[in-house]
């Protein structure tokens, strides 16, 4: 079977890591998420996540070099042969360029870049409503998808966080970078003729059942 490897596009807050999450389950993708790498590395202690910390908290891009070795290993890993979903990479044409070479070195090629669109006020709101399990990850909205229990995660127990960016200043800042550096990927990919839009103003199931129509229907025609 034809492999199906997907980027998700879009700004901080866009609900990328809440439907990549689903659309791990629907087609047993890898969900590689760098900022997730970086923040296990971060936990860990490692060189890389202390320097890659810094960056982090000022709301800047991680140096390519870094992203670029994590992410040359991961997709070579043997579940993400099987098919992959970006979250959160690559953040400007230079990785772009970067993972394009990559994977044609290996045979292989991207299906599509999916973008969920949502203006920056909006962005705004459900960062700094957003609060993550300390544990595994999961992803909550104070207002907008709250936990059963105020501050505790549904699925395992753990204690809710909010990120050390998720705070106002931050979070203006990671805007202005997407602004500048990432948002002309949509522009890259729409010339390569992969890319895909989806209203990410709407509720979670039905970006998500947009998301999976789509590359459902991308599946079928690879098979053909
Ligand atoms: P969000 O999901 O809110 O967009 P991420 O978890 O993807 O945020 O990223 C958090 C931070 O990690 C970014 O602000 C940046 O400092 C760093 N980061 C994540 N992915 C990359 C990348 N591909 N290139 C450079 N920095 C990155
Ligand atoms: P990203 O990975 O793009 O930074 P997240 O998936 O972490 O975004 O979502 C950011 C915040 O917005 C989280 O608190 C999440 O619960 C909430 N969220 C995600 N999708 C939606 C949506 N469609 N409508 C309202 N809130 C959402």
């Amino acid at each position: 079977m034809v492999e199906t490897n997907l980027i998700l596009l879009g700004p901080p807050g866009a609900g990328k890591g809440t439907q990549a999450e689903r659309l791990q389950a629907d087609f047993g993708l890898a969900h590689i998420s760098t900022g997730d790498m970086l923040r296990a590395q971060r936990a860990a202690g490692t060189d890389l996540g202390r320097e890659a910390e810094k960056y982090m908290n000022a709301g800047e891009l991680v140096p390519d070099e870094v992203i670029l070795g994590m992410i040359g290993l991961r997709i070579a890993e043997q579940d993400a042969r099987e098919g992959f979903l970006l979250d959160g990479f690559p953040r400007n044409t230079a990785q772009a360029d970067a993972l394009s070479k990559t994977l044609a070195d290996s045979g292989r090629r991207l299906t599509a870049a999916l973008l969920i669109d949502v203006p920056d006020q909006e962005v705004v709101r459900r960062l700094a409503g957003r609060r993550v399990c300390s544990k595994s990850g999961h992803v909550y909205h104070v207002e907008f998808d709250p936990p059963k229990r105020e501050g505790v995660c549904d699925q395992d127990g753990s204690r809710l966080i909010q990120r050390d960016d998720d705070k106002e200043e931050t979070i203006l800042r990671r805007l202005e970078v997407y602004a500048r550096q990432t948002s002309p990927l949509i522009n890259y990919y729409e010339q390569a003729g992969l890319l895909r839009r989806f209203d990410g103003q709407r509720d979670p199931d039905e970006v998500h059942d947009h998301i999976r129509a789509t590359v459902a229907t991308l599946r079928l025609e690879d098979e053909l």
